[in-house]
């Protein structure tokens, strides 16, 4: 898939050198946006390094606002010239030193490639920059050619990601909405760039302050989201989780709906560190972090509570039967946690580590106004401790009245007689 992409790229940029007749004007806008591109990245590249080495999984990418106001003013052959010279020196100053993969950035490229040859085409059809005065159909024309150009950007990263994850959601593929916005906000401010470039091209100028708040707005969202994602497991970090299920429950309590939460404990994750390493215990913690958030819905809070530690708030379980969906949604984590094979690699060579299991604890949150998220947590944790001292790998819900009665003894479990959980084990890895 990538090979294809780069190849078709590679042909249309001989295709178009081989139709080359450079006009001196198209020449100096060239080296205008080039050189725009380049002091866009020195100025920034502090900027950016920091955001790329947060959001390492973004691909807007600001260099837009020049790769696509060439696109829409430049023959084929100059505008694919510019695009690969600032990406060239983008490589260089900013994503070879944060180590990102080459052949990631030959894609990434090889698809700004194709857009702008697709963009371009689109402004030849449709009269050239000279139809862009003609009111509403000059109108129509751009938006056209900036629709081409993000399809054919966001399908061909999409389909790349598809291809590599086949279990990708929209969001993996397309980027979250707030990614979506900024790479339409470059898009628009390289459509006004090149508009005000067919007056004159100082107008640059006016370019490079709207795109560098763009791209401060950018970072200081990027370090937001950051600060509250755990970098092993991609959970909530507990400072996150707590503010978040405070927030729920007052909601809860104001909407007078069910709120639901769990602790959760890897049961003898110590010898996985001890066996393995802690790079195998990490790569451990990923994997049940996957699983527990495939187990609970979109909007439950899923947190990294410690080490080893997981912790769900689960908003709006239908009320009548709250307690006994909890009970089913902790047994549905527990029991998945119980199938997982993890492939690690070790001094040994690789292995599969299974036979994990977890420790749930869960209860219903009390709605007496005084309640807090520690309280809950800590009737919860009780249970956790009534889930490790039956043996572990198992699940306890806390049985007391969802009105701000204080919890007593525990629900009647439903469902196995928890086993004992055997330490995990691994296993060479099949060849
Ligand atoms: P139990 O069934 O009683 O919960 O036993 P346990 O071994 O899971 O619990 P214990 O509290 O004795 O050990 C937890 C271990 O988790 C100890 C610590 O080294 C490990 N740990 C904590 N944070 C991390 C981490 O980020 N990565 C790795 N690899 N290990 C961690
Ligand atoms: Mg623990
Ligand atoms: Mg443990």
């Amino acid at each position: 898939m990538l090979a294809v992409v780069e190849t078709l790229a590679l042909v249309l940029l001989a295709l178009s050198w081989s139709a080359l007749r450079p006009t001196a004007g198209s020449a100096v806008l060239a080296l205008v946006l080039a050189a725009s591109g380049i002091v866009h990245t020195e100025v920034a590249t502090g900027v950016e390094r920091a955001r790329r080495r947060v959001g390492e999984k973004s691909y807007t990418d600001l260099s837009t606002i020049w790769t696509f106001a060439a696109a829409l003013l430049l023959p084929a052959a100059l505008a694919t010239t510019t695009i690969t010279v600032i990406y060239t020196y983008l490589w260089f100053r900013v994503w070879k030193p944060a180590r990102f993969p080459l052949f990631r950035h030959t894609f990434t490229t090889s698809t700004v490639l194709l857009a702008a040859v697709a963009a371009r085409e689109v402004v030849e059809r449709t009269g050239g920059s000279e139809a862009w005065s003609t009111g509403l159909a000059g109108l129509a024309a751009l938006a056209c050619a900036t629709l081409v150009y993000a399809a054919v950007n966001s399908l061909l990263i999409a389909l790349a990601v598809a291809t590599s994850n086949p279990d990708a959601k929209p969001a993996d593929l397309f980027g979250h909405l707030d990614d979506v916005a900024v790479e339409v906000a470059t898009l628009c401010l390289g459509a006004m760039l090149a508009l005000t470039l067919t007056v004159s091209w100082w107008f640059v100028l006016f370019a490079f302050v709207p795109i560098l708040v763009l791209q401060r707005a950018v970072m200081f969202r990027e370090l937001a989201d950051a600060a509250t994602t755990d970098g092993k497991t991609g959970l909530l970090t507990a400072t996150a989780w707590n503010a978040r299920a405070g927030e729920a429950m007052v909601r809860a309590r104001r909407e007078r709906t069910s709120l639901a939460m769990l602790v959760l404990d890897l049961d003898h994750f110590k010898k996985v560190n001890d066996t393995h390493g802690h790079l195998a215990g990490d790569r451990v913690l990923a994997a049940v972090a996957d699983a527990v958030r495939a187990e609970v819905r979109g909007d439950d809070l899923v947190g990294r509570f410690g080490g080893e530690e997981f912790v769900v708030l689960l908003p709006g379980l239908p009320a009548e039967r709250a307690a006994a969906e909890l009970h089913a949604v902790a047994e549905r984590i527990r029991q998945r946690v119980t199938t997982l094979v993890v492939p690690v690699d070790t001094p040994d060579g690789p292995l599969s580590i299974r036979n994990l299991s977890i420790s749930v604890g869960g209860t219903m949150v009390p709605r007496a106004p005084s309640t807090t998220v520690e309280q809950a947590m800590a009737i919860a944790d009780r249970a956790l401790y009534r889930a490790k001292d039956s043996g572990r790998n198992a699940v306890r819900i806390a049985d007391h009245s969802q009105h701000g009665a204080a919890p007593h003894g525990e629900a009647p479990q439903s469902g196995r007689e928890p086993e004992a959980a055997e330490a995990p084990r691994a296993e060479p890895e099949a060849s």
